[in-house]
This record gives C-alpha cells, sequence and structure tokens, in this order.
C-alpha cells in the first residue's frame, strides 16, 4: 500500500473504500477503563504491530467508508468534521483536509446517494454539514441522510449534550434541509447493504451489513472501538450508554460470526481496519490477513 493510500475492499459485487481523516495513538485506558497495561499485555500476540503500538498505546482511526453497491455510493460515518469541541482540542487541530480526499479517492461531496450514521456521537456525524458563512449546511447536497430513529430521538430528548454535543449543528441543520429519513434500526438500504440493530454503545446503534454475491462483511460502528473488545467482550468503554447492553451485543456477535466467513471491518480500527473473528485458545481474536 502507496502512503495515504485509501484501503479499498470488495465483497462480491461491492466495493469499501477507506477516507482516512485521522490516526493518532490513544492510551488504552482512554478507550476502556479496565484495560491496564497489564491486561493489554496478556493481548499483545495478536494485537501487535497493528493495533497495538510499541509504547503500549492503541491506535484510533477515525474514517469515513465510502461503500458503492447496487449504483449507490453509501458514505457510512463522517468523521469530526470541523466543528470546534472543547475537550477535544487535539482530535479537532490541524488541517481539515477530508472533503479534498474524498474528492480525490473518486467521492466528490456532490456524488453520495446516502450518508448513513451508524449512531450521533461527534465523530460520526461530524461531516454531515459545513461551515458557509457561518451557517452549517448539508455537506452532501443530493444524499438521503440515514438516521436511526430510536438514536435521534434518544439524544433530540437530551438535548445532545457529551458526546453527542454537535447534534445542533450536525444532524439538525439536516433534519431541518429535509435531506433525512428516520428509518429503523433493521433498514435495508438496497439489494446488497442492510442495517442491523447493535445497540449498547448508544440506544439506536446500527451496524451495516454487507452480503453480495456469497462474500459478507460487517461495519462495526461503535459496537467495537478496538479489536480487544472482541477478547474482552465485557470491557465497558467510556462513552457507552449502557455498557452491559453493548457486551451482550458483542457476544451475540461472536456466538454467530467467531470461525465464519464474515468480513469484519472497524469503524475505528487501525489499518489494515479488518479481519476474520477467530476462536483462539477460548477467546474470540480478529486475524488479520498479514
Ligand atoms: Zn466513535
Amino acid at each position: 500500500m502507496a502512503a495515504g493510500a485509501n484501503l479499498v475492499w470488495k465483497i462480491g459485487d461491492v466495493s469499501i473504500t477507506r477516507v482516512v481523516e485521522s490516526c493518532n495513538p490513544i492510551a488504552p485506558t482512554g478507550l476502556f477503563p479496565d484495560a491496564t497495561a497489564e491486561a493489554v499485555a496478556r493481548h499483545a500476540s495478536w494485537l501487535a504491530p497493528h493495533f497495538l503500538t510499541p509504547g503500549g498505546d492503541f491506535l484510533l482511526s477515525i474514517h469515513a467508508l465510502v461503500v458503492e453497491a447496487g449504483g449507490q455510493r453509501i458514505l457510512v460515518d463522517t468523521c469530526i468534521g470541523e466543528h470546534p469541541l472543547p475537550g477535544y482540542e487535539a482530535l479537532t487541530a490541524g488541517p481539515r483536509t477530508f472533503l479534498d480526499d474524498l474528492a480525490a479517492a473518486g467521492f466528490a461531496r456532490e456524488t453520495i446517494d446516502v450518508v448513513l450514521c451508524t449512531h450521533l456521537h461527534f465523530d460520526h456525524v461530524g461531516w454531515n454539514t459545513m461551515n458557509v458563512d457561518g451557517r452549517w449546511v448539508p455537506t452532501f447536497p443530493n444524499a438521503r441522510y440515514l438516521f436511526a430513529r430510536e438514536e435521534w430521538e434518544h439524544w433530540k430528548g437530551l438535548g445532545g449534550g457529551d458526546f453527542a454535543a454537535t447534534l445542533d449543528d450536525a444532524v439538525r441543520p439536516v433534519i431541518d434541509a429535509g435531506l433525512a429519513d428516520l428509518v429503523e434500526t433493521d433498514h435495508r438500504i438496497n439489494d446488497e447493504v442492510r442495517l442491523e440493530s447493535t445497540p449498547g454503545h448508544t440506544p439506536g446503534h446500527v451496524a451495516v451489513r454487507i452480503d453480495s454475491a456469497g462474500k459478507r462483511a460487517m461495519i462495526t460502528g461503535d459496537l467495537s472501538h478496538h479489536p480487544i473488545q472482541w477478547a474482552e467482550p465485557d470491557w465497558p468503554m467510556s462513552a457507552d450508554s449502557d455498557s452491559a447492553q453493548a457486551a451482550r451485543t458483542r457476544r451475540r456477535l461472536i456466538g454467530e460470526h467467531a470461525d465464519a466467513d464474515l468480513l469484519v471491518i472497524g469503524t475505528h480500527y487501525a489499518p489494515p481496519c479488518a479481519g476474520h473473528l477467530v476462536s483462539r485458545g477460548g477467546i474470540c481474536v480478529l486475524e488479520t490477513d498479514d
């Protein structure tokens, strides 16, 4: 892979392209309070080198995935964008080249047909809108934006806040513009792409399932932030709405897909970003192709 090249996966007739906003080290306990150095070291043999740095940090990638299926261009999650986030300056500093990078990958913003947010936390909705003369306007003018109704109702009721702090800037303008469809958590987008209810991290969280020509993949959203959560499915994550429910969701998926032919593509996984769930020594690990 050339430096700066986008990762692309082929799932039957479907293509999935990763466009990166940022990828930075993060202390494991910054994601999972239980991820002490000792606990992480137990998994170093399969996490390194892709998912664990020599210094013992995790890598947190923030990227979008463009799914080309059924003649549609579906943008799954829209990163952080241009929204100022008090307390998260490190994540939002620097040039914001995502839209240029998306266009350079062949996906000019006017050509996106569907935007799907797996949930409404700030790092999944950011580029839903862009700042034009001080106003937040939809970035993808020709897209239908899909939000799970349950997810929208939850955060709307709370008035955003915390991890949905950009609700008013990155979600509400899309709804006000008439570009949003509030869908059920098992919504089917086309013959090859559908949503799957995966609650816990947030109440209306969805994964994206791709089935094409006998091949299968799942885009995780934040049902898994890092591959270690397959081996430690009960670990809470600091931004979970309901960690016990999130654990049940992961355990269900392990039961359904461990040692099966499903490519798991992580929304926050560092390159190579994807692998298969494999039983090894009584736990489930993510096995990459290299
Ligand atoms: Zn996230």
